[in-house]
């Protein structure tokens, strides 16, 4: 039962009536995903294996569109859903982790959010269904060698065309995921250099296969190319590709952030299926005198440690989705919800590969578990640096959550 949540001019009664009706989604949604999803082969690993893989990504995509349960909350215009609830992307969300299906890619679900807040008519007309189809993969251009947390240092350039028309833009983009295999992309370049930083910072919505750019993928530890550098070297872009006004792209940006609230309560999710994976570990790594990890106190003590965290971040995460359920987030949910998962998130992984550095063999029946706790180890961290880095995020929550002044 919802607990009150007081002072936002909502009672009790929506978020119940929200429930009801969530229990029936989730049932449908889980059957959905059972019959039709397509598997995540490891965490974090989105780009395709192969031309069929592809084929099949982009397919369960456009599946969970045009079944209504990805763009829901989209104007019905634009293909959204009469009587759609915020919960419904939640339980969306949830079910695509506990059923281990391939998860909508961030960046085209904010192209679409970006587009519906700042797209002209013809650029919604084009692009939104192509989304919807699966036939567009969308990656972000942001992030640049010495621009990152501090996005508003960025030094791509757009300079007006000698012949008038539009603009060549130059630059260097780094980390951007999916840029290997997207078709389109969100750039954000500097139209003026004159004015203050963030005034002076246009975007734009670029076909990925436009004259003059060069897409190199990054290898990471993890053995996996998730996401490449990007060159700019004098390409043209027209006015037909302006995303809002010229000059505000950095509103494009920092609308896009809010879109992510549909992820917070996956966390939770998430962190059940590793706590799961943790005891699994410590039953079939053995110690030298053939005792398995979770026969001893010392672990026993770190696994009840860890699974007090789990129920932390599980009731931080409760306590936000209260209030999406009935549209009174406080600014400060998404980084709390955020540091909270990712910090824990890696915490874990550390203390599976101490379980599994301690033995001397782990059960053949367990080597699953093992690789996802490698994998894992190797890609956990990177959560505490995209979408804002810890350090960014206990910045936001002294300021928001707690009042102080920016250092
Ligand atoms: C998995 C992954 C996917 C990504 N995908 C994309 C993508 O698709 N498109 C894109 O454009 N970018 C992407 N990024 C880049 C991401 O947005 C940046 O890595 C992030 O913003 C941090 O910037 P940076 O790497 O330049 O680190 P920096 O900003 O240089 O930070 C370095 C360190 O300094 C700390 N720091 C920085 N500023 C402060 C401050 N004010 N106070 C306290 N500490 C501070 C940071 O927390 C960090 O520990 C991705 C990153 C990752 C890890």
């Amino acid at each position: 039962m919802p607990t009150d949540i007081d002072g936002h001019g909502h009672g009790h009664h929506d978020a119940f009536d929200a429930r009801g009706d969530l229990d029936a989604y989730r049932r449908e949604v889980r059957a959905f995903i059972a019959e039709h999803g397509v598997p995540m082969s490891a965490e974090g690993v989105r780009v395709p294996r192969d031309a069929e893989h592809e084929r099949q990504i982009r397919a369960w995509l456009a599946a969970l569109y045009a079944a209504g349960h990805l763009g829901a909350g989209w104007p019905v215009r634009w293909g959204g859903r009469a009587g759609h609830l915020p919960g419904h992307d939640l339980v969306l969300m949830e079910e695509l982790i506990r059923g281990n299906a391939y998860r909508p890619l961030d960046q085209v679900m904010l192209a679409a959010h970006s587009l519906l807040a700042f797209g002209s008519e013809v650029q919604r007309r084009e692009l939104l269904p192509k989304i919807r189809s699966g036939e567009h993969i969308w990656c972000q251009l942001f992030s640049e060698p010495e621009a990152g947390s501090d996005l508003a240092a960025l030094r791509t350039r757009a300079r007006p065309a000698p012949d008038g028309h539009g603009w060549l833009v130059s630059g260097q983009k780094v980390w951007s995921t999916d840029a290997q295999w997207a078709d389109m992309g969100t750039l954000l370049a500097r139209t003026d250099p004159d004015i203050a930083r963030h005034a002076g910072i246009t975007a734009f919505v670029i076909p990925m296969t436009l004259p003059g750019l060069d897409i190199r993928p990054i290898r990471e530890m993890t053995g996996h190319a998730e996401f490449c550098e990007v060159f700019l070297d004098d390409v043209r872009v027209g006015p037909e590709h302006v995303l809002g006004a010229v000059g505000g792209g950095w509103q494009v940006v920092t609308s896009g952030l809010a879109s992510e609230r549909a992820f917070v309560g996956a966390h939770a999710v998430q962190l059940e299926r590793m706590y799961a994976d943790l005891v699994a570990i410590a039953r079939a790594a053995r110690f030298g005198d053939a005792t398995v990890a979770l026969a001893h106190e010392d672990v026993q003590a770190k696994l009840a440690e860890a699974l007090v965290r789990v129920e932390e971040v599980r009731l931080i995460v409760r306590d936000a989705v209260e209030r999406i359920l009935v549209d009174a987030e406080h600014p400060s949910d998404g980084p709390v919800g955020k540091l909270a998962y990712t910090e824990l998130n890696v915490a874990l992984t550390e203390l599976a590969m101490e379980i599994m550095d301690s033995a001397v063999s782990i059960d053949d029946s367990a080597a699953d578990v093992a690789a996802r706790w490698q994998h894992n180890f190797l890609w956990g961290r990177a959560l505490t640096i995209s979408g804002g880095a810890s350090e960014i995020m206990r910045g936001l929550i002294g300021r928001q959550l707690l009042g102080l002044p920016r250092a």
